[in-house]
């Protein structure tokens, strides 16, 4: 039986369905994009929704040597399910274990003179020469260090270096617009980079991998791809850049879908207010359908539709295209679905990559957000049911 990752039986009521053999294509298609450069899958956040083991099986097998995650507790549970292959954990803050990241062969990262010190640090105490990558702040404004500070992050790297502790294997950087492939933000972000790369090397770094390209930049910005390209969304078939491309477009499919099984259906009169509020009332007689999905379970309650909220998120119902009508609550939503002739147990499709299913992005748009949020946000109680490899998830 097909077991979720906490190794659970998928509940008859509802799942997160994922197709393993979709991400793995899509990881294969974005290799073939990058030219010579190499993937490193992004699986972070439980690879944006998907389950992080099985996803990174899945992208291992079409042809990611790299895979990179956030925090270094999600390449450490990597690790402790046998995954191996090359690992970046990217975000640590003071204080960090990174003796578990040397002792797991996985490589980190440092934007500042101490993160390396804590890591020469560990690699002291196991006795092992850590893998770090340096990272500068090209233009984006998040992490990496200030421009102005690179020398000294550089420096305080090669010192380590000299001393054996660690090895700087990488150089890199994170963009701010990729997704707006023409905006001037991007050749300033890649001169930057290029500067920093340059002044390294002149210090005598000799980087494996020099690496700043996301899913959009992979997509768009082949000068960005270097040695390395880092996509996240891009492996799970979704679009980083919805208003210019669909993932059809460019040979990925959405890996994920949520489906639900009507709880009840029940015919109302015109005028009978649905769910919390009552932001929504029936215009006619009409058939209500409930969905045993909600907040709980990661729906946004932008979803919602009603007096003074969106539009609804769409659902597919025995081939109807229907909106959340009314607040989403906890556990549950309710759609109208006038007179189709629908069953409570029938099939209900929240998006998915399917003919005529909403897609992620549908739900992005009516809740104000990005495909990335809607993905991400799926609750543990909800499981995961994989399907579309051979491979063990
Ligand atoms: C999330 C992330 C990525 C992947 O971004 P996508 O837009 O999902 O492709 C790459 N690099 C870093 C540093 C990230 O945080």
């Amino acid at each position: 039986m097909v077991t979720d990752e906490y190794g659970r039986a998928p509940v008859p009521h509802a799942e997160v369905r994922v197709d393993l053999a979709a991400i793995r294509d899509n990881v294969a298609e974005l290799k073939a994009r990058a030219g010579r450069a190499e993937v490193m899958a992004v699986v972070k956040a439980d690879a944006y929704g998907h389950g992080l083991v099985p996803a990174a099986r899945a992208a291992r097998s079409g042809g990611a040597t790299w895979l990179g995650t956030a925090v270094l507790a999600e390449a450490l549970a990597l690790r402790a399910a046998g995954v191996g292959g090359r690992l970046l954990a990217w975000l640590t803050a003071p204080g960090e274990r990174f003796s578990d990241a040397v002792g797991a062969d996985v490589d980190v990262a440092a934007s500042a003179p101490w993160t390396v010190a804590e890591i020469a640090a560990a690699a002291r105490e196991t006795g092992r020469t850590a893998r770090v990558h340096l990272k500068v702040d090209s233009g984006l404004g998040r992490s990496g260090a200030p421009r102005a500070d690179w020398p000294a992050l550089v420096d305080a790297a090669l010192r380590e270096q000299a001393e054996g502790t660690l090895r700087v294997v990488g150089l890199w950087s994170h963009f701010a617009v990729a997704d707006d492939p023409g905006h001037s933000v991007n050749t300033e972000q890649l001169e930057a980079f290029g500067e920093a790369l340059a002044w390294a090397e002149t210090r005598g770094v000799r980087p494996e991998v020099r690496h700043v390209a996301n899913s959009a930049a992979t997509l768009a910005l082949p000068s960005s791809h270097y040695d390395l390209v880092r996509p996240g969304l891009a492996v799970y078939g979704l679009s980083p850049m919805p208003g210019q491309v669909r993932p059809a477009d460019v040979g990925l499919r959405p890996a994920m879908s949520v489906r639900a099984r009507l709880a009840l259906v029940k015919r109302v009169p015109a005028g009978h207010g649905v769910s919390y509020g009552h932001l929504y009332a029936t215009d006619r007689e009409s058939t209500l359908g409930l969905v045993p999905l909600g907040y709980g379970d990661g729906v946004p309650r932008h979803a919602s539709s009603g007096d003074g909220v969106g539009p609804g998120a769409p659902v597919l119902v025995d081939g109807v295209t229907r909106r959340v009508a009314g607040r989403v609550c906890m556990d549950q939503f309710v759609l109208d679905l006038r007179d189709d002739d629908v069953h409570a147990g029938d099939e209900v499709v929240l998006f998915g990559g399917g003919d005529g299913e909403p897609s992620a992005q549908q739900w992005a748009e009516a809740c104000g957000t990005l495909s990335y949020e809607i993905v991400t946000r799926f609750a543990p109680r909800l499981p995961r049911t994989y399907v579309g490899t051979e491979d063990e998830p």
